[in-house]
Parts: structure tokens; C-alpha cells; sequence
């Protein structure tokens, strides 16, 4: 059973209540009113992650707003306010014979923690509802070109953004160093984003990240996204598993070339493979491919840039992707994707269609 009173001796069960300052600041009372039972308002002048104990009000910007606010309530709580306001507040409650009380602010410096954030591949509506409310709270968001960043400002309002790739007149930030910059903003209390592109676990080096953070002992948690590798396939059409086509795929960095071995291995295992980073190593890999049995008119897809204006998909197969991929001039960021499900893009240019028409008649489908 909640206790229904309170220092002042009041019961405030039921009653509607107006907590004046940031949600952060006034949590302890917002938990200490919400367990006496009041229904809770809240008039924050900054901007505020949306909390579903209490129920956001606008902040009043004249005296009358001030009137009107309160008299809507049965008491009035301030904990954190701009100095200019409170003598509104003041004469508004005593206007309109509403009790007003003053509550201290909790400390908002506590123990920080890091939040390793996927922001998808690049469109804004495949950012997480997750990644959202992360933005929305953090002190400290640290970002690259990597992951989806023009709109930062708007998701993650109250937060510093600090750029740790690479951009024009400045070099990327030594991974070392964003591990460290990481440990040291959530450790002078700070509520740390680390947002990446795609999945942080997969090829980002999220699971370094997490490392540093736990090897330092500060807290860190993880929120998958979308990855690149089936979303980007997706884009041209191209589902990276399909029934009676498909039932594996493999994602590989084509960052360094693959040894004879692991080619060979890639062959023999069959289904869908999908390279990431691996424009620079096509040529490797296709001859590769191509030496360890991998059918010649294999096809394969070229999608460069997902989800941009400038995306481009290009099919060709095993035998002359290295030359198409020359004439058309591919280049990073792109994901590869070689296998049967290729025949399944939708592509309109020309020489994609008769690939995919090859495909087609040799697998016997479609
Ligand atoms: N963690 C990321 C991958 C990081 S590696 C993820 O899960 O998606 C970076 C590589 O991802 C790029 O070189 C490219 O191969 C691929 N990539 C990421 N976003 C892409 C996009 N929008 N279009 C094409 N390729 C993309």
C-alpha cells in the first residue's frame, strides 16, 4: 500500500499535481508523489524524453499561462526552475489559492553509462523506436558518417555531438581513443550514445567498444539495428534467403582478401554470401570463387549506396562482374551480394536482365 501522505500532511491521492522542472532532476519526486498516488503533470522548460509516470504539460511563457496552468491543478511542486519564472509561478498560485511547495532537485551527476546504438543502414525510418529514446536522453552522443547523423539535433536535443570520423580537414579518431572518450564522458556522469551504421555488432567493432567499457567497469548496453547486409539486398529486391533457392547465407568483410582455404570452404558451402566492404577485393574474390567450382554465370549483385539518392544496383556474374564493375565505375560503400536469390532482383538496365534471365533458365526456376 502506497502511503497516502506526505511531509506537508497532505493526501494527495488522486489529486492532480504539478511538478515544475526537468524530469531528471525531479525524478525522486516524481517516484515519492507517484507513490502517494497523485496524478501527475509535469512542466519542463527544456526539452523532455517522453515519461509515461507523468504526463507532459506546455511551459507557460506569460503570467496568464502561469494562471492557467496551475489553476488546472491541485497542488503545485517546483523543483527547477529559471529564476525569472518563479515569481510568476509565485503570484500565479498565490492568484489562484493553489498549495505551492518547493522540493530539492535530485543530483542529475550520477554514474554515467554508454549506450552502443545501431542507426540502420542510412534512413531515418530505419532507426529503432529503441535508438530513438536513446538519442532522446543522452548528454553526449559520439557519431561518424557511418550512421545516420543529419538529423541529429532533433533526436538527440539535449546532447553534445561529437564527430569521431572522418570528415573534411579532420582525420578519424583512433578507435583506442573513442574507446577512451567513451569511458571517460560516462564516468564524469554522462548518459553516453555510441551511434554507429547498420548493427554495431556486425563489422562495426561494437564488440570492442563494449570491451573498454566493461573492462573500466562503467555500465554498457547494446541496441541492435538494421544491418546492411539483408537490408540493403532488400533494397534491389533481393532477399538474402529464399525457399527452394536459398537457406543459408554467408556476411563476410571483404576488408582483407579470404585465404585459399577459407574460398574454398565458401564454395563448398553453397547458399547466399553477402560481402560487405568488399568492393576493393572483388577481384580476388571472384577469381577466387571462380578457381574453387563456383559456377561461371553465378550471379551477382552490386548495390552501392542504399538508401540514398545515388543508389545503384548491378548484376552481373562471376565471369565478368570485374570488368562490369570497371565500366560502371562501383565503388564503396556497396554490399555484395553473390547467389541465386540475385535472380530475384528487380533491375532495369539491360545487361542485368539478360544475366538474370541466364540464371533464371539454368536454375530451372522462377
Ligand atoms: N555495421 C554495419 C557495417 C559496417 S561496415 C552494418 O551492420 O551495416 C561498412 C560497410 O557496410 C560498407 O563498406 C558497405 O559495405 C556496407 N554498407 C553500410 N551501409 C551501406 C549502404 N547504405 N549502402 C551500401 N552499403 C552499405
Amino acid at each position: 500500500m502506497p502511503n497516502p501522505t506526505l511531509d506537508i500532511g497532505l493526501n494527495v491521492t488522486g489529486r492532480r499535481v504539478l511538478i515544475v522542472g526537468g524530469s531528471r532532476p525531479a525524478r525522486r519526486v516524481i517516484a515519492r508523489y507517484r507513490a502517494a498516488g497523485a496524478v501527475l503533470y509535469l512542466a519542463a522548460d527544456t526539452y523532455e524524453v517522453p515519461n509515461p509516470l507523468v504526463r507532459a504539460v506546455a511551459w507557460p511563457h506569460s503570467p496568464r499561462g502561469w494562471r492557467d496552468l496551475v489553476s488546472a491543478v491541485d497542488l503545485v511542486v517546483a523543483v527547477d526552475l529559471p529564476a525569472h519564472d518563479e515569481p510568476l509561478l509565485v503570484a500565479a498560485c498565490a492568484e489562484k489559492s493553489v498549495w505551492l511547495t518547493w522540493e530539492a532537485a535530485a543530483p542529475v551527476s550520477r554514474p554515467g553509462h554508454v549506450t552502443l546504438v545501431g542507426g540502420g543502414p542510412g534512413d531515418d525510418d530505419l532507426l529503432t523506436v529503441a535508438a530513438l529514446t536513446a538519442l532522446r536522453s543522452a548528454d553526449i552522443v559520439y557519431y561518424d558518417r557511418l550512421g545516420p547523423h543529419d538529423r541529429l539535433d532533433e533526436w538527440a536535443p539535449g546532447a553534445e555531438l561529437v564527430n569521431v570520423g572522418k570528415h573534411p580537414g579532420h582525420h578519424a579518431v583512433p578507435q583506442a581513443e573513442i574507446e577512451q572518450l567513451l569511458v571517460t564522458s560516462a564516468r564524469a556522469g554522462l548518459t553516453v550514445v555510441r551511434l554507429k551504421g547498420g548493427d554495431p555488432f556486425v563489422f562495426g567493432r561494437g564488440g570492442e567498444e563494449m570491451a573498454a567499457c566493461r573492462a573500466a567497469g562503467v555500465p554498457v548496453t547494446v541496441i541492435s539495428g538494421v544491418t546492411s547486409a539483408i537490408s540493403v539486398p532488400a533494397l534491389a529486391g533481393i532477399p538474402v534467403t529464399h525457399r527452394d533457392v536459398s537457406r543459408l547465407f554467408t556476411v563476410l568483410s571483404g576488408h582483407l582478401p579470404l585465404s585459399e582455404e577459407e574460398l574454398a570452404h565458401l564454395v563448398g558451402l553453397g547458399g547466399t554470401i553477402v560481402v560487405l566492404m568488399g568492393v576493393g577485393t572483388l577481384p580476388h574474390l571472384a577469381s577466387g570463387l571462380a578457381r574453387h567450382g563456383m559456377r561461371a554465370d553465378m550471379p551477382i549483385a552490386i548495390i552501392e549506396r542504399g538508401f540514398s539518392a545515388h543508389q545503384r544496383t548491378t548484376v552481373a556474374d562471376i565471369e565478368t562482374v570485374v570488368r562490369v564493375a570497371g565500366e560502371v565505375g562501383a565503388r564503396s560503400p556497396a554490399v555484395l551480394v553473390i547467389g541465386e536469390v540475385v535472380r530475384l532482383a528487380q533491375c532495369d538496365d539491360a545487361a542485368a536482365v539478360e544475366v538474370l534471365a541466364n540464371a533464371a533458365t539454368l536454375s530451372g526456376q522462377r
